[in-house]
Formats: C-alpha cells, structure tokens, sequence
C-alpha cells in the first residue's frame, strides 16, 4: 500500500518538527493532497491510525484536504483544471487528461501533484504551566 509509506514520511516530519516544542497533546494535522497523487483518503487516514501509535500523534485527527489539478498550457496560454475522462468501466474512478482542453498541446501540471502538512493544532506546555494552544504555520514536507 502506497499510502503507508507517503504517511510514514510525514509522520517522520511531522514529529521531528514537535520535537521543537513542548507538545502536550496534538489535536489535528491538516494535510493537502494533490488530485494527482493517486492517494486514497481512506487508505492515508487508515494508514495515519496505524503509523502513529505509540507517538505523541496517537488519536490527533488527520484532515486531508483536497488540492484540485491545474494545468498550463505553453502553447495557448490555458490555465485551468484538467479535462476529466469518466469511465463507466472504472466505477466512480475519473481520469484526468493531461493535455490542454483548449488546443490538446503539452502541459504543465501546476498543482495537483503535492502532499503536505499544511498545520497542526497542538498543546504547548508554556511557562506559566497552563497549557496554550498554538497554530503552527503552513510547513511543506516531501513525501
Ligand atoms: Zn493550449
């Protein structure tokens, strides 16, 4: 399963990055996942579950969010989202054309192929030894 070794990786980011803080708790990591990756939102949630227990992110919520395909287009200039091809013989599958709807040239897929954590929610141990809760900013991981 594909989808254990690209949430592996951004678990192993993800807790490096805590180790920088105090982290009481983590309530949810936000990821974006690209149209293009072919990663199953099931599978990624199901794999999160399995990957991080026994880790501070045992039981925090993982939200995938969706990043739609854009493509670019050099020779007419396009810029849009895919043509999509549905397949009666692949279920509810979609595929998307990579080629420009307009003049069927060469793209460039400008979004669409990221996997990343965009933020998490945690609990930080601050000095007054309340607990805080921090929104750390948008940080991008290669998977
Ligand atoms: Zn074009």
């Amino acid at each position: 399963m594909h989808e254990v070794s690209v949430v592996s990786s951004l678990v192993d980011a993800i807790i490096s990055e805590l180790s920088k803080y105090k982290v009481l708790k983590v309530n949810s990591v936000t990821a974006v996942v690209g149209d293009l990756t072919n990663l199953g939102e099931e599978q990624m949630a199901f794999a999160y579950e399995i990957v991080t227990r026994g880790t501070i992110l045992e039981g925090s919520e993982f939200i995938i969010e969706h990043e739609p395909i854009v493509l670019s287009c050099s020779s007419c200039g396009f810029e849009g989202p895919a043509k999509v091809l549905s397949d009666p013989d692949f279920g509810s599958h979609s595929i998307p054309v990579l080629a420009c709807p307009e003049c069927g040239g060469a793209v460039k897929v400008v979004k669409g192929q990221t996997c990343a954590v965009r933020c998490m929610d945690i609990e930080e141990e601050t000095r007054c030894s309340s607990t805080g809760t921090r929104r750390l900013p948008r940080r991008s991981f290669k998977a």
